[in-house]
Parts: structure tokens; C-alpha cells; sequence
């Protein structure tokens, strides 16, 4: 469905969040001071964007039920995550305002479609071919060579339903494990990165756009471990990685936030990786390094206000708090350096790889702020 008519939506009325992880306790958070009212929906009681909301509506994300009462007492409606349920997208779309619309959903949430996409607004991609047989597995493999990528189209996150394919030995093994999640597959080329870039940009209903700068992302064990702005590559790349995100933003018609991951090879290339249609965890460091948050900015983009300014202030790093680094972190609560700002989520339960929250580190200079975070000695 294309985006309802643009509307204002003042401070004072009523935001409703399809999810109650954290962008959405973010979302919450930066709306409060606003002057918003905020409702989650999550399954589970307390839900950390429950913590941070007026009220939550406990129910799982596919009950039309539930999603109609929280279509009842929202002015608008926006979500944390992509994997909306499309029955649900579509009673709230029919029964509220939910000016994200459901095309970039319908877009995000498949792998095929979204490379798809991206391809044809002219925008590089990994060289990918779509599997549904080990015959066109050993095919694709054929055209694009050894190492590559198998991914499951849907579904997948932080490197789950993923296999880097290195001899042809494995091909049956890694086709019959990753068949069984039960969606299509695909078959990407490995791009040989030095660097993994990401940018978020935004866009209001009344086409207004505006970009933050570009993080520079490290990843361990597939997970984001480290975000650093400025990123560490030069204007020119900085400046086309910013082109590509807006290019995308304006084309796909989008409303709110899109984060756009990309690889960089050594020779200057850029490759757009993976799209998510909302705040993200590359985004953290906006919350105490730029003029706006991303937080903030998806509020003012899905409300319809002029955007907000994303000069970035300080250089910074964010680094994930992950399961197993809670409690370190808490034990070197009172000697956290000045310029660190902690930001726990209020989930329950602590497990190891499970982000637990963040820290901003702000610095003069992004070196700096990465001895900071080497001298507490929790990631190591
Ligand atoms: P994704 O789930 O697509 O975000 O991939 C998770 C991580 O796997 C990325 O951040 C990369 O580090 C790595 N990766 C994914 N696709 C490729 C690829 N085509 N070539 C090289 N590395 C990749």
C-alpha cells in the first residue's frame, strides 16, 4: 500500500510501537521529551520499550486482536523491527495511520527482493544468484566462484541462517542445514571488504531528507561490536557512501529511517550489504554525538516534522554491551570515563551475545576514544 496522505502529528498524541526491544525503548525515550505518549506491543511483560512507554498490550506480533486495539489508541503507528506479520501490517494500515507504509517492509524483509532492488536503482550489490536445489547451488557457485555466501532469504540476523561456502566438499551439508529453515535461498559473492560502513538516513511524509553521518562498523563473530564516527576513510568515500543512502531514501519512496550497510574493498568500491526500514544499532552513537538522535529523528520523520540537524559534535565510539559483559561494565560503574555514556536496555535476562546496551565513548579524537575502551579491559 502507498504511504497515507502525509499528516502532523503534534506532540501530545499517542505513538504506537509494534515491538518493545530496545529501538523501541530508544524510540520511547527520545519521544517522552518531546511530549509524546507512547504504546508497545511485545509478548513479553515489561518488555524494555515497555519500561519506557505509558502502556503496553502484551500479545504476540501476529495477533490481529491486539494489533486492532493498539490501531484503537494510537494517533500513528510505527515498528522496531521488519518482521511485521502482513496480516497485522495490514489491519493497522487499514485501521490507523501508519505513514512507513508496508512496500519497504514487504521490500526488507526478503533478501532477494531487497538486492533486487537495490540492483535496479543502479546501486552495487554482491553478484548474487537464487537457489532452490543443490543443482542450482553447485551452478551458482560455478558462476561466482569460491569463497561465497549462502543466506536464507528471510529470517536471518546477526549472521544466523548464514554459511560462507569455501570448498565444493560442503555445498550438500551447508544446502541440506540451511533448506530446513523453509524459505528460498541465495547465494551471494564474498566481497573481499576492508571495511564495513553504514549510514542512516531519513525521510519525512513531506519528502524532506536528511543523513547522518557514515559509521565506520566492526563486527565480531558476526555481531556489531564497535561503531566509529567519523569513520576512518576519506571524503570522497564518505561522500558517496552518504550519496548512496540518500539515492536509496528518495527512490524507494521511504518514510522514517532506513540504515544502509555497505562493504568497501580495497580498491574504493562500495557495496550496499543489507537494509533495515528503522532505527539501528550502527546509529547508537547519534544519541550523544549528533545535533539530533536517531532516535529522535525517526519520531520527527514518522510525526512529519522538519527533520532534524545531524552534524556530528564529538567523534565517538560505540561499543556494544553484550550478555557477557554486563557485569563488568556494572563493576566499573563509578570509574567509567567522564565523557562514556551508559545505556542499558532493562531486559531481564542477561545471556551471552544478547545486547544488553551500549556505551557511547565521545572523544577528540576516535583513537582516543578506542584507548578508552581498550583501557577498561571488558573487551578483550
Ligand atoms: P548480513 O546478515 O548480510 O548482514 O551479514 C552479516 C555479516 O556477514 C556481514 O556484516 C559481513 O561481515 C558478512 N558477510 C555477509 N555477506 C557477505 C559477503 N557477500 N561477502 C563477505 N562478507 C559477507
Amino acid at each position: 500500500m502507498k504511504n497515507q496522505t502525509s499528516r502532523l502529528i503534534k506532540p501530545g498524541a499517542t505513538i504506537g510501537i509494534l515491538g518493545g526491544g530496545q529501538l523501541g525503548r530508544m524510540i520511547a525515550l527520545a519521544g517522552r521529551a518531546m511530549g509524546y505518549r507512547f504504546v508497545t506491543m511485545d509478548p513479553t511483560a515489561d518488555a524494555p520499550c515497555g519500561q519506557a512507554a505509558d502502556r503496553q498490550i502484551i500479545a504476540s506480533y501476529d495477533d490481529v486482536e491486539a494489533a486492532l486495539q493498539l490501531a484503537a489508541v494510537s494517533d500513528v503507528i510505527s515498528y522496531e523491527f521488519e518482521n511485521v506479520d502482513a496480516r497485522v501490517a495490514e489491519v493497522l494500515e487499514s485501521k490507523s495511520y501508519v505513514p512507513q507504509g508496508s512496500r519497504l517492509l514487504r521490500i526488507t524483509q526478503n533478501r532477494i527482493r531487497e538486492k533486487t532492488a537495490i540492483q535496479e536503482l543502479g546501486i552495487p550489490v554482491a553478484p548474487f544468484r537464487v537457489v532452490a536445489s543443490l543443482d542450482d547451488l553447485k551452478q551458482a557457485v560455478r558462476d561466482l566462484g569460491l569463497p561465497a555466501v549462502m543466506k536464507t532469504a528471510t529470517g536471518g540476523y546477526d549472521g544466523k541462517g548464514q554459511w560462507v561456502l569455501r570448498s565444493e566438499d560442503e555445498l550438500a551439508e551447508a544446502y541440506d542445514t540451511l533448506q530446513k529453515a523453509g524459505t528460498e535461498l541465495i547465494v551471494e559473492k564474498f566481497v573481499p571488504f576492508q571495511m564495513e560502513l553504514s549510514v542512516i538516513a531519513a525521510r519525512n511524509p513531506d519528502g524532506e531528507l536528511a543523513v547522518f553521518p557514515t559509521a565506520e562498523n566492526v563486527h565480531l563473530e558476526n555481531i556489531l561490536h564497535l561503531s566509529i564516527v567519523p569513520a576512518r576513510v576519506s571524503d570522497e568515500v564518505r561522500a558517496r557512501a552518504e550519496q548512496i543512502a540518500r539515492t536509496i531514501v528518495e527512490k524507494l519512496d521511504v518514510v522514517g529511517l532506513l540504515a544502509i550497510e555497505m562493504f568497501l574493498t580495497a580498491d574504493g568500491e562500495l557495496y550496499v550489504n543489507e537494509l533495515a526500514p528503522r532505527p539501528h544499532n550502527s546509529g547508537h552513537y547519534t544519541m550523544e554525538a549528533c545535533v539530533t538522535s536517531q532516535f529522535e529523528q525517526h519520531v520527527r520523520a514518522v510525526c512529519n516534522l522538519p527533520l532534524g540537524a545531524t552534524d556530528l559534535l564529538s567523534p565517538v565510539v560505540m561499543v556494544n554491551i553484550l550478555g557477557e559483559h554486563l557485569e563488568p561494565v556494572l563493576e566499573r560503574v563509578e570509574s567509567l570515563p567522564r565523557s562514556a555514556k551508559l545505556h542499558l536496555y532493562g531486559k531481564a535476562e542477561s545471556k551471552a551475545k544478547r545486547k544488553m546496551g551500549h556505551l557511547n565513548v565521545l572523544a577528540p579524537t576516535v583513537e582516543e576514544a578506542l584507548d578508552m575502551i581498550e583501557k577498561l579491559e571488558i573487551w578483550t
